[in-house]
């Protein structure tokens, strides 16, 4: 059993000012479960994973992995990290450079006297989930980073521990690789569950390997729930923004109609009159840009934008615009938009010109 219950954890840091790290978090992670843990630098992902590996003595609540209490402030207990069966995968990727990759596979099936494990060809099994059975005999400056990132993934879960931790351990490869390697680690995931916890600051990335993420902030989980409903369901405006609604349209109700920044919204009004006064919360992905109000689709709100920036992105423009009128404010808006029209006939924006940006009210939050 692997199961994790985090109760009441607080972890404070003394220093000038004083950090609350981990703020009173509670925390169920099940057994085979893939929990990605994301937020802002400093929110206190990595301070968490330390707590859990024993690398960090909190200040109170309480661990439980599996049926063992390895941490529990108002008893006493605190499990030193070799007594916790956990593997760890971090972002450097911490291999010793003078063992070769099968030693260092090797190494906590020894270190935890695993001597059976050892015997019965573990090693190799685990370097073969990984695609790395090749490379067992060479040392680890004969390796590429991607080729180095799988070792350390299998030194992480060739003793089969309880839970393995994962820090960032996909941000220092380049872009090819970090896909290359997430998408392997989906699919180990997938075919042998293992319960894990994953650290990262990278939208996407939580997105695709979680089972469930957990969105955190100032030490405290703000939200927590299957990839697919945080996404299409943040709960605050903090949310929001962190899972990619980039854009904030603030929107009041004058004289009978809607108004975004002082310019009137066309078409279907954003808001009922009761709600006044609303910021709206946009996906860049969910905006359409046109030249005309009479182009609006049935449903579809818009004000009028003069284009500031285009980035060409091969299959998307990234184009930065701001709301006309917008006086001493010049708000930046963004609109991901394809390069290719639904007839495939490639499209311009020109910086400069003047557009309608166009959204659906259903497709934003507030
Ligand atoms: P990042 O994404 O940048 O790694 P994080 O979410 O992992 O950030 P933590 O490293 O857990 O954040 O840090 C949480 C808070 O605790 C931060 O304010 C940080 O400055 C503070 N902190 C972390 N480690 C220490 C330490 N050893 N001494 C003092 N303060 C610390």
């Amino acid at each position: 059993m692997s199961h994790v219950s985090i109760r009441q954890l607080l972890k404070n840091f003394d220093g000038k000012p004083p950090t609350v790290a981990v703020d009173h978090l509670d925390l169920e992670i099940e057994d085979g479960e893939f929990l990605v843990l994301l937020g802002p630098s400093g929110c206190g992902k990595t301070t968490t994973l330390r707590c859990l590996a024993g690398l960090e003595q909190p200040a109170s609540g309480s661990i439980t992995l599996g049926d063992q209490v390895v941490y529990d402030g108002a008893r006493g207990v605190n499990l030193p990290p070799d007594k916790r069966f956990i593997g760890m995968v971090f972002q450097s990727y911490a291999l010793w450079p003078h063992m070769t990759v099968r030693k260092n596979i090797a190494y906590p099936l020894k270190s935890r006297k695993l001597t059976d494990a050892l015997a019965s060809g573990r090693v190799e099994e685990t370097a073969a989930l990984v695609d790395c059975e090749r490379l067992l005999d060479r040392l680890p400056a004969e390796l590429s980073g991607g080729q180095q990132q799988r070792v350390a993934l299998a030194r992480g879960l060739v003793s089969h521990p309880d839970l393995v931790l994962f820090d960032e351990p996909l941000s220092n490869l380049d872009a090819r690789l970090r896909d290359q390697v997430r998408a392997e680690l989906h699919d180990l995931h997938q075919r042998k569950p293992f319960t894990a916890v994953f650290v990262t600051h990278d939208q996407s990335e939580a997105l695709a390997l979680g089972t469930r993420m957990a969105i955190m902030r100032a030490g405290r989980i703000v939200q927590i729930g299957p990839p697919r409903e945080v996404f299409e369901e943040p709960v605050d405006e903090y949310v929001a923004g962190f899972t990619g609604m980039s854009n904030r349209l603030p929107c009041e109700y004058v004289d009978g109609r809607w108004y975004a920044l002082g310019t009137e919204i066309h078409g279907t009004q954003p808001g009922t009159v009761a709600a006044g006064e609303f910021v709206l919360r946009l996906r860049p992905e969910k905006i359409r840009l046109v030249t005309d109000v009479a182009d609006l689709l049935p449903g579809e709100a818009g004000v009028a934008v003069t284009v500031d920036d285009v980035e060409y992105g091969g299959l998307h423009f990234d184009v930065m615009c701001s709301v006309v009128g917008d006086g001493a404010v010049r708000r930046q808006l963004h609109a991901r938009i394809p390069t290719f029209d639904s007839a495939r006939t490639p499209r311009t924006v020109n910086r400069g010109a003047t557009m309608i940006f166009a959204f659906d009210p259903r497709d934003a939050r507030t």
